[in-house]
This record gives C-alpha cells, structure tokens and sequence, in this order.
C-alpha cells in the first residue's frame, strides 16, 4: 500500500534520511522507531511534505506521491498525525471532530456514524464533546488528535509520537486505542521512541539511527533481540 524506495532527503544542506525504504501493507500496523533525531519524523516528512526528497520515490498504492503537497497527499487517504498534538484550542472536541470530517463526508449521517465510532474508541471525549479542546490534559488532547484524523476514515494513518510527554497511565490508553485500530484492519504507520510499547502492538518494525534503517523486521522477533536497545541510543 505504501513503499519508499531509497529516499534521501534533506534539509536545506543538511542530508538527513540516507537510503530509507520502507513499505507498508494494508491491515499492517508498522512502526517506526529509533532515539532522538534518529530521523523518524523527517521519514513521515518524506511522505506527507515538509522536507526536500533529492532522490528515490514514495508510492501510495500504484501512485507516485514523492513531493506531492500535504493536501493532495491528504486528499490521497492519508491522514497525518503531527507531533505535539495540535488540536484547535479554542473549537470544542466535537467541533474538532467536524474539522477533521467535514471535507470527507458526503451526508450528516455519515459525520455522525464517523464520530460515533470516534466516541466509541475514546468514551472520555463523548463525556467531553462540548469542551473546548485547548482546556483539555494532554492525553485527551491527543485523543482528539487521534479521532480528528479517523473522521477522514483514511487508508492510512500516520501518528508520530503519540505517546509523548504522557503519564504512562495515559500512554497505556493511547496504545490500547492503537491496537484496537489495528485490530479493526486499519493500515497505521508509528513513530514512537517507546520502543518496547511499540512493538507490542504492531505486525512489523523499522529501526532507524542516523538517517538509515538499522534493524527491521517482524515486531515479535524485534522485541526479543539484545541489540534493540541500541536503537536508544544515539
Ligand atoms: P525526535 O524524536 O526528536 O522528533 P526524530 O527521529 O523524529 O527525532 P527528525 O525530527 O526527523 O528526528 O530529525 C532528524 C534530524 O534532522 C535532526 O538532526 C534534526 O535536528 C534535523 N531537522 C529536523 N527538522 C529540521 C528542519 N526543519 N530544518 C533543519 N533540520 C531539521
């Protein structure tokens, strides 16, 4: 469904992804890990914008998206997930919702059964829906982040670190959700520094250090290998 093959790409001179390929398959839950400034962002950069790609391709499908703008890569099904949880602050959650779903729906009806099924993955944002979602903690921020991106109902999922900056408590919930998204035959593309979390709940993994893919493989065999912690390191 989705493949990058050998992509370098840079920061204005600074080359930062060196001959990454990586493919995804439909239903897979695939995560990207690695340390700080491993490159892990800058590799969901290359897919959905925001970093030059000087050479290799990123396929969607049949299709050809290298340096294809964020909106057509958006309009594509594939729903981006950023960093930091960027949720509109001011809007309510279910406001929020109707953002994420409004160019992607034909009828009320399908925006409703979008966010019920959104409701039904987080309870606490139905319990919340009139909330204006800038007042909300951090983990239900990026409930709201999460559930934005669902309304699109996309192809593709892309999160990056969801997890971060959460009480493990709410780290828990947040990788629940994941998995139960990946049970429901979801296609999710995860960048995550918590490593360990990670695995347990995706099919297959890539480890990236430096710009270049250290270690891949099924998510299972990853976990039980020795040299994994080096992927923490810098
Ligand atoms: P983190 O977990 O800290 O987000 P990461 O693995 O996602 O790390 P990237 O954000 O992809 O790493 O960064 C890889 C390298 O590219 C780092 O050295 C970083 O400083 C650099 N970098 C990231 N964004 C930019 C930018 N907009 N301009 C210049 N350099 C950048």
């Amino acid at each position: 469904m989705l493949a990058l093959k050998d992509i370098y790409a840079k920061y204005d001179q600074l080359n930062v992804l060196k001959g990454i390929s990586i493919h995804v398959e439909k239903g897979e839950v695939v995560s990207i890990l690695g340390a700080n400034g491993a490159g892990k962002t800058s590799v969901l950069k290359a897919i959905t914008g925001g970093i030059t790609v000087t050479s290799g391709k990123v396929y969607f499908g049949e299709k050809d998206v290298t340096s294809l703008p964020a909106h057509a890569v958006v309009k594509e099904g594939i729903s981006h997930v950023p960093e930091n949880r960027r949720v509109f602050r001011e809007l309510s959650v279910e406001d929020n919702l109707i953002m994420g779903g409004f160019k992607f729906t034909r009828s009320k009806k399908e925006m409703d059964a979008r966010m019920e099924s959104v409701y039904e993955m987080f309870p606490r944002l139905r319990e919340r829906k009139t909330q204006k979602a800038g007042t909300m903690s951090g983990g239900e921020q990026q409930m709201v982040a999460i559930g934005r991106g669902l309304m699109m109902s996309p192809k593709l999922m892309i999160l990056d670190e969801p997890s971060q900056g959460l009480a493990p408590r709410i780290v828990e919930e947040i990788f629940e959700a994941i998995q139960k998204l990946g049970k429901e035959g979801r296609t999710i593309v995860l960048v995550e520094q918590n490593i360990f979390q990670a695995l347990q709940i995706s099919n297959r993994a890539y480890v990236i250090k430096s710009g270049e893919i250290m270690m891949e493989g099924d998510a299972k065999q990853l976990l039980a290998r020795e040299d994994i912690k080096e992927a923490y390191l810098h």
